[in-house]
């Protein structure tokens, strides 16, 4: 529903005073969409501004990661292009690449605070937010009375209850972004995106790591050739993953980690390093925030609990992003800070529609899905047909020789719309967004065989898997 649609049939209550509580992506967008509407907004965060994202999440990771994946590709892609150089003296300077790193998250984050202060609807606090009752908060030295609150003070890393762990080698994402100086070993534990994506820029930059997961197969959601060769492009890459692993306990043997688990056979493994990478999740940011007094209870696993409005127990505050436990990336987390923002100030809350959530794994190869996969249309009785195709047989992987990766399409098989996707390979981050925009506007196999695609593209993929499925080769 657009913007203007809304406030045509929905009623607005204006000057409501709106208390957002985080200056994260999902807080800023609360804030904006409230302001928009005509409340009056108080956004209140503690320094530093600019939330998990700008700070230490997507950014910082991302932009460690490009030095890294060309560091790796002048040393071991350019022979297969044809090319040579003297790699002897190719050096990875990693202070520098952390300090362009820094100076580039300061200036997007000095960017959301100017376009925070100078919008006129909302008055932002650089202090944390405790609450007093289920309408009230001590910001700093003020106590505020709101007619509505959202919440969104995002997560911080989780580190399993697993005995022995020592504060001498435990690591976070966070301890990572800033090293300076590399580690000669880690073991990472967890095989999920950031486990991935940084185990994978320690590895490229010369870090032995070694990445340790329960889960076998590693997303069982996931089809077999596509999750297989996924994480067997992955290790080609240099970084060993081990799957099926679950660890027992650690040791500290002279400041260093031993990491003792069992395979699923019932088998000892050990591994030993100097810091041990926790990749294994994240958990709703809460402390201080006095929940109890606002009347906003909490779910089993300890994130807020919402309804389908994004309403908490208390129905004047609303939650949004990581702190609410639903999955944490960033285009839920800001649309999800969106509707929260217009639902507080709507006289009756909008219905939060669910809707496909891309996502992917920066790693090098990357991985993408979007929708619904085979396994998860099956679980749900859902009849569908499917498409398969490696990029081996796509022209433009080929004379870009980038072959590893394949695309997955799934698509209702009466009426043909298109349900889902799931690919790894070369661009898999942003080819999925065609997938993404056919599903959101309920295309089908027959109507998106009807688009014309550039020759040679890695978007041609999405063709082809169409052309098998529609019948059309
Ligand atoms: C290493 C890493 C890489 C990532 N990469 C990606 C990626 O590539 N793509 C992707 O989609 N997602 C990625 N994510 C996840 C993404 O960053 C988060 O899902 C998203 O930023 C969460 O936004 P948020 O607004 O919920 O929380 P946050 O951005 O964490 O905002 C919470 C804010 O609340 C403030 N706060 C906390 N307590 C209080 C209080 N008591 N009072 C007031 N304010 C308070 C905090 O200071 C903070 O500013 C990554 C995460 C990590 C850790």
């Amino acid at each position: 529903m657009s913007f203007l649609s809304l406030v045509r049939t929905e009623v607005v209550v204006n000057k409501r005073r709106i208390l957002v509580v985080g200056a994260g992506s999902a807080g800023r967008y609360a804030a904006r969409q409230a302001g928009r509407l005509g409340a009056e907004v108080v956004l209140a965060s503690p320094p530093p501004f600019g939330g998990l994202c700008i700070l230490s999440g997507c950014m910082p990771s991302k932009a460690l990661l490009r030095p890294a994946h060309v560091y790796h590709f002048i040393k071991t892609g350019l022979s297969d292009l044809g090319l040579s150089l003297d790699t002897s003296s190719l050096r990875a300077d990693i202070p520098a690449m952390v300090s362009m790193k820094d100076s580039m998250i300061q200036e997007m984050a000095d960017s959301a605070h100017q376009s925070i202060i100078h919008d006129s609807a909302i008055r932002f606090v650089p202090e944390p937010v405790r609450f007093l009752s289920k309408d009230s908060a001590q910001i700093g030295q003020e106590v505020l009375h709101f007619d509505r609150a959202v919440i969104a003070t995002g997560s911080t890393p989780r580190i399993p209850a697993i005995p022995g762990i020592s504060p001498d080698w435990r690591w976070t994402s966070d301890d990572v972004l800033v090293c300076r100086e590399l580690p000669k070993s880690v073991i990472v534990m967890g095989a999920g995106p950031i486990g991935l994506e940084l185990g994978q820029y320690l590895a490229m930059l010369g870090v032995a790591v070694e990445v340790v997961e329960i889960l076998h197969p590693w997303n069982r959601s996931i089809d077999k050739r596509i999750g297989e060769g996924y994480i067997e492009a992955v290790r080609k890459s240099g970084l060993p993953i081990h799957l099926g692993l679950a660890v027992q306990k650690f040791d500290t043997l002279k400041g260093r980690a031993i990491l003792h688990a069992t395979t699923r056979e019932g088998e000892a493994r050990r591994f030993e390093a100097d810091r041990v990478l926790f990749a294994t999740g994240r958990r709703a940011a809460v402390e201080g925030l006095d929940l109890e007094a606002a009347q906003v209870k909490m779910t089993p696993s300890g994130a807020i609990s919402v309804d389908p409005y994004l309403r908490t127990s208390n129905p004047h505050i609303f939650a949004a992003g990581d702190v609410t436990g639903h999955l944490p990336v960033l285009n839920l987390a800001t649309y999800h800070g969106e509707m929260a923002g217009k639902n507080a100030v709507l006289e009756h809350p909008l219905l939060v529609e669910e809707r496909p959530v891309p996502i992917s794994i920066f790693t090098e190869p990357e991985f993408a899905r979007v929708g619904i996969t085979e396994w998860e249309a099956r679980t749900r009785a859902i009849p569908v047909m499917t498409g398969y195709l490696p990029f081996s047989d796509l022209g433009r992987a080929i004379v870009n020789r980038q072959t590893e990766g394949a695309l997955k399409i799934v698509a209702h098989s009466t009426t043909r719309e298109i349900l889902g996707a799931e690919m790894f390979g070369a661009g898999a981050a942003d080819l999925i967004h065609l997938m993404g925009v056919a599903i959101a506007l309920g295309a089908t196999v027959d109507s998106y065989q009807r688009i014309l695609h550039i020759h040679p593209t890695m978007a041609e993929i999405v063709r082809y898997v169409i052309d098998e499925m529609t019948g059309a080769l």
